[in-house]
């Protein structure tokens, strides 16, 4: 589709689910609670460089697991594709993001970096001498893939480092079996700070934008991954980027797309461009209700299904 049209269906889906307010904000983070619920940006970008948003897409919130896919790329970028699938595995554990149990079920080993544990283990692998230089990689790096320098929000971090103690017990038995070379509770900090930067629908959409143009920023021509990293992303997005309901949403939108309890989602479409939502009422698997449905209608507007065979 031209400019025009994607501009127009930009504007269509935001208006189409404006009103709807299924769903209810994530309170486990006690911050996250204090957010307003009508908040909705829409925003796609094509690889070409073409921007279109619609409403509150420059309103920033915290990446939260979306940062768990463009952590996951730099990882690969520096390890390699065998070496990730070895160390943090590539499969849908079926089990919710914070779930203890899928480690205790398979002798420690984190089996999907999408999800909680894998993630933190992921994380671990981030070149450093020291998590301080760990974390600038992940600022710098997540940073690249936006085209802009983004920062953290103190708050979101104080408050969810008070709180996750669930993160803390899975980076200790991710240390019981061996699993982290890295100290434990220190990659729970830079974990947490990596879910605490702050982004908005625009930057998620220029991120997923990046991973659809095979690494290369389509605002700011910088190559962040290589083709080979962004294939391995998108796999990996597409297998377990939606929690427990990857599933579902590969079945019914057919795009890989990751998801974020903050109410984010970026969905991308491979050599055309991504879509960035924000809407921060979600349904019970964690997923911004308001955000699938509206990327539902983008993709099936702008034929984006990779399944469609005509
Ligand atoms: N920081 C959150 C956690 O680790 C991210 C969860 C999410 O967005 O799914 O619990």
């Amino acid at each position: 589709p031209g400019w025009n049209e994607v501009e127009s269906l930009t504007s269509a889906a935001h208006e189409r689910y404006l009103t709807l307010d299924d769903g209810e904000i994530a309170d486990y983070i006690p911050v996250l609670a204090a957010v307003d619920p009508s908040l909705f940006g829409l925003s796609v970008i094509e690889v070409n460089g073409a921007a279109h948003d619609a409403g509150d897409s420059g309103h920033p919130f915290s990446i939260q697991s979306i940062s768990k896919a463009f952590v996951y790329a730099l990882v690969c970028e520096e390890y390699g594709h065998a070496g990730v699938k070895e160390r943090v595995g590539v499969n849908n554990t079926g089990l919710p993001f914070n779930s203890v149990m899928a480690l205790e079920l398979n002798d420690g080993h984190p089996m999907n970096p999408m999800v909680n544990a894998g993630a933190i283990a992921t994380t671990a692998l981030i070149p450093g001498t020291s998590s301080a230089e760990q974390w600038e990689v992940i600022r710098t790096g997540l940073s690249a893939f936006a085209g802009r320098q983004l920062v953290m929000d103190g708050e979101v971090y104080a408050s969810e480092m008070a709180t996750n103690f669930r993160n803390k017990a899975i980076a200790r038995l991710l240390e019981s079996y061996g699993r982290i070379d890295a100290d434990p509770l220190e990659t729970v900090d830079i974990y947490t700070r990596q879910c605490a930067l702050l982004v908005n629908a625009h930057d998620l959409a220029i991120m997923g934008a990046t991973l659809a143009d095979g690494g290369i920023n389509p605002m700011t021509g910088q190559r962040v991954v290589s083709p080979e990293v962004c294939g391995d992303t998108l796999a990996m997005l597409a297998a377990s980027g939606m929690y427990e309901r990857s599933g579902e949403w590969l079945f019914e939108i057919g795009i890989p797309a990751k998801s974020g309890v903050a109410g984010g989602i970026v969905a991308i479409a491979p050599g055309k461009g991504a879509i960035g939502a924000f809407s921060p009422r979600l349904n019970s698997a964690g997923n911004s209700v308001r955000g699938q449905r509206a990327i539902a209608y983008l993709s099936r507007g702008l034929g984006l299904n990779l399944f469609a065979s005509k």
